[in-house]
C-alpha cells in the first residue's frame, strides 16, 4: 500500500528540486514537521527554496493550504448564528479599511472575525494601530475572541500561538531564506490562518502600485486568482479585489492618526473639500463592504451591500459596534472625544511644496518608509512602535499645488528622527508641470468563476 510507504524529507526535497508535485500525504508530512519541530530548519528550508524555484502546482497549494490550516487549533464561529465573513489586505500604507469594514458589515448582521498582523518593513500594521487606543487587548484567548464576536459582532485580534503553528515556523524561515515571494507559499500562508478562523466568506484585496507588496500587476493579479480558486475549494466563498496602492490610502498613515481619519469616516464626516482628501478610504471601504456583505447572503449584489454599508455610516450603528468592540476588549472609546487633545507627538514639522506644479508621482514603498523611520513602524519583529508617530498628506496625486503650501505634515518620537522620513518625501514625491493620468480604484475583481478561467490560461 503506497499511504503506508514510510516518507523521507530527503527523498520530498529532490522530488520538489527535480521538478515533481508532492502528493497531499507528503505535503501533510512536511507540514506536520514543521509544526512539530520534527523536521530540522535546513531540510525545511532546502524544501523551500525548492518550492520557491520549482513552483508549486494548483494542487500541491491546495494541500499545503489545508495541511497548513489543520496544523493547530481552529475557531469555530457556527456557535454565533451569524455567517461568518472577513476582509484581508495584502498590505500598505495607509490602509485603515479593517476600521470601517469591520463594523460595517457587523452592523448588517455578519460575524467578523478578523486575525490581524503587526507592521513590518514599509507596510502598517492593523494591531499596532489599534494599540495605541488606551487599554486595547488584541491578544485575546479564542474564548474571550468568541465572546466579543456574540457581544459585538465583530472583534480585531492577533494570531494565537495555537492558531496555525506551520506558518509560524514556515514563514519566519521565508523571511531568512529569501523564500517569501512565491505565490504558492504567500497562498498557503494567508489563506491557511483565514480558513483556521472558520469563515464562510473571504474578501481579498490585493494591492498593486508602487507600495504594494507585489509591484507588477501580472504577479498580483496571479496571486489574486490562485488565493479566489483555493479558497473556494476549501468551501469559503471568496472573491478578490485588486486596487490601487500607487499612493497613501486616505490622508492619515501611522498609527493614532490612522484611527482617527476611520472614526471620522466611521462618524460619515466629510471634509468640505472636493474631493475630499480620503474620497479613496471611503471608496474603497463601502466597495470591499459590500462584497463582504454580499458573500454573508445579506445582499443580492455587491452593489446593494454597499448601499447597506453606506446606511450603517449614515445611520451609527457602524460607529456603534466599533466603539462596543474597543470597550469590549480593554479598550477606552473615550479618547475619540477629543482626538487631539490625546495626539502628543514628540515632534512636528510640515513640508512644504518645493516648487509649483502637479503632484505626478508618489513613490508609496519610499513613503511607507518615512512612515516607519517616525516612529510609527519598527525595523525588527518585536519592536515598539509609536502610537503618536506618521504622516498626515494635506495633497495627493494629481493635486495642483502651489510652492510653499503644506503637502504633508510629520508627526516623530523626537525632533531628531525629522531629518529621514523628511527626505525620503522629497524623493518619494515627484511635483510635475503636468497631471498625471488618473488610475482607477479597483482595477480588477476575481471570483470563482473568472479565477478558475484565469488560472487554467496562466503559463506558469
Ligand atoms: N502575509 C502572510 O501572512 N503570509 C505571506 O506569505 C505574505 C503575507
Amino acid at each position: 500500500m503506497p499511504s503506508e510507504t514510510p516518507l523521507h524529507t530527503v527523498d520530498l526535497i529532490r522530488k520538489k528540486r527535480d521538478g515533481l508535485a508532492l502528493d497531499p500525504r507528503e505535503i501533510s508530512f512536511l507540514v506536520s514537521g514543521a509544526a512539530s519541530s520534527s523536521i530540522p530548519l535546513e531540510q525545511l528550508s532546502a524544501w523551500l527554496m525548492a518550492a520557491w524555484i520549482r513552483g508549486l502546482s494548483l494542487d500541491e497549494t491546495r494541500s499545503l493550504t489545508l495541511a497548513m490550516r489543520d496544523s493547530g487549533e481552529r475557531f469555530d464561529p457556527s456557535t454565533l448564528g451569524k455567517v461568518a465573513v472577513d476582509k484581508h489586505s495584502t498590505g500598505g500604507v495607509g490602509d485603515k479599511t479593517s476600521f470601517l469594514v469591520a463594523p460595517i458589515a457587523a452592523a448588517c448582521g455578519l460575524a467578523v472575525p478578523m486575525i490581524s498582523g503587526r507592521a513590518l518593513g514599509h507596510t502598517g500594521g492593523t494591531l499596532d494601530k489599534l494599540e495605541s487606543i488606551p487599554g486595547y487587548r488584541t491578544a485575546l484567548t479564542l474564548k474571550e475572541f468568541e465572546s466579543v464576536l456574540a457581544r459585538c459582532g465583530a472583534s480585531i485580534v492577533s494570531q494565537t500561538p495555537a492558531l496555525v503553528p506551520a506558518d509560524r515556523v514556515l514563514y519566519a524561515l521565508r523571511d531568512r531564506t529569501g523564500t517569501v515571494e512565491s505565490p504558492g507559499l504567500i497562498c498557503a500562508s494567508i489563506l491557511s490562518k483565514k480558513l483556521a478562523a472558520g469563515l464562510n466568506a473571504l474578501v481579498l484585496d490585493v494591492k498593486t502600485g508602487s507600495g504594494a507588496f507585489l509591484r507588477d500587476e501580472k504577479d498580483a493579479e496571479y496571486l489574486a486568482a490562485l488565493m479566489v480558486a483555493t479558497a473556494e475549494a476549501a468551501g469559503t466563498r471568496t472573491v478578490a479585489l485588486l486596487t490601487d496602492m500607487g499612493q497613501p490610502l486616505g490622508s492619515a498613515a501611522g498609527n493614532w492618526i490612522e484611527l482617527v481619519e476611520s472614526v471620522e469616516l466611521l462618524r460619515n464626516q466629510r471634509s468640505p473639500e472636493s474631493p475630499s482628501p480620503n474620497h479613496d478610504l471611503r471608496e474603497l471601504s463601502l466597495i470591499l463592504a459590500g462584497w463582504m456583505i454580499h458573500l454573508g447572503r445579506k445582499a443580492s449584489t455587491p452593489e446593494q451591500g454597499r448601499k447597506l454599508a453606506e446606511a450603517s455610516l449614515e445611520d451609527g450603528s457602524a460607529l456603534t459596534i466599533f466603539f462596543k468592540m474597543i470597550e469590549a476588549q480593554g479598550g477606552d472609546s473615550s479618547v475619540f472625544a477629543d482626538p487631539k487633545a490625546f495626539h502628543k507627538p514628540g515632534a512636528t514639522q510640515v513640508l512644504n511644496a518645493w516648487q509649483s506644479g502637479f503632484i505626478s508621482e508618489m513613490d508609496t514603498t519610499k513613503i511607507g518608509w518615512a512612515v516607519q523611520r517616525t516612529g510609527a513602524g519598527r525595523e525588527k519583529a518585536g519592536e515598539p512602535v509609536d502610537p503618536h508617530a506618521g504622516i498626515l498628506f494635506h495633497a495627493r496625486r494629481g493635486a495642483k499645488v502651489e510652492e510653499g503650501q503644506p503637502i504633508a505634515t510629520l508627526y516623530t518620537t523626537n525632533a531628531a528622527m525629522l531629518s529621514e522620513p523628511i527626505a525620503l518625501l522629497k524623493e518619494a514625491i515627484v511635483i510635475s508641470a503636468t497631471p498625471p493620468q488618473s488610475v482607477p480604484l479597483v482595477t480588477k475583481i476575481f471570483t470563482r468563476e473568472n479565477a478558475e478561467a484565469y488560472l487554467r490560461d496562466a503559463v506558469r
